[in-house]
């Protein structure tokens, strides 16, 4: 039945008062410990004192603090409110879709260059060589005390023979003095070439030839050791001249 009447007292204004003296005496009770203990500290006091007057000094601490936050809160401000407008994220965008658009007319450009020496075609020169590739057996001058008027140019039997230029077949069939079958053509600038020892004619008189057309295939047809081309240039009909300065001259070398 004791338990009912505290509950009642708690409602009752009394009783708080009547727990106040417990109180007291718990805090008399403490400051009597706080004071022993600064006596027991004893020689500690004078650090004591030393802290104590240090107190003031964090408190202005603190208030730098806040001072300092608020000058952050300021700047943090400032720095968002200046980067929001900034313009460097504005430069870069119309940077690339410069750089894209320069490229584009460059490449054009270039793909519409190369196609056009690829067109362009090698123009046939003027004069070429007889028989490339051939071995030279004799040049154009004396031997066995005759004049041998001609280079001879050496491959096997039925190799093609070319025009060395552009002109007109004057003569084709066999000819007399041991040239066997030949062929002449007419340059139409004073000059002539001879094609003899053929093994067959590939052109007949009055036909028009271009530079390098086969006009037939080396043989050993008239007065010949072995398969060769007998290649005569003459300035004039049987004016027979040098062949290798004057093939030299226009860019063939024969090899004399
Ligand atoms: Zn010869």
């Amino acid at each position: 039945m004791q338990e009912d009447s505290p509950v009642q007292n708690e409602n009752t204004p009394d009783t708080p008062h009547t727990e106040q003296p417990q109180r007291a005496g718990r805090r008399n009770r403490l400051v009597v410990l706080s004071a022993a203990a600064l006596v027991a500290l004893g020689l500690g006091g004078v650090a004591v004192a030393t802290t104590g007057g240090d107190h003031p000094a964090p408190a202005a601490v603190s208030l730098d603090a806040q001072a300092r936050a608020e000058a952050a809160s300021r700047a943090d401000r400032s720095v968002r409110g200046s980067s929001t407008p900034v313009a460097p994220s504005l430069s870069p965008t119309p940077s690339p879709s410069a750089v894209s658009a320069s490229p584009t007319p460059a490449k054009k450009a270039a793909a519409k260059a190369k196609p056009k020496p690829k067109k362009t075609t090698r123009p046939t020169p003027a004069w070429v060589d007889p028989m490339p590739g051939a071995a030279v057996t004799s040049c154009y001058g004396q031997r066995w005390g005759t004049l041998h008027a001609g280079i001879d140019l050496a491959l096997p039997s039925g190799t093609p023979i070319h025009a060395a230029a552009a002109g007109t077949v004057t003569q084709a069939g066999d000819a007399s003095d041991g040239y066997g079958n030949s062929v002449f053509i007419d340059h139409g600038n004073g000059y002539l070439t001879h094609y003899a020892h053929q093994s067959r004619i590939a052109v007949t008189v009055g036909q028009k030839v271009k530079a390098g057309q086969v006009i037939g295939y080396e043989g050993a047809t008239g007065d010949s050791t072995g398969p060769h081309l007998h290649f005569e240039v003459h300035q004039g009909m049987w004016n027979q001249i040098d062949p290798a300065p004057f093939m030299r001259a226009r860019g063939v070398d024969l090899g004399c």
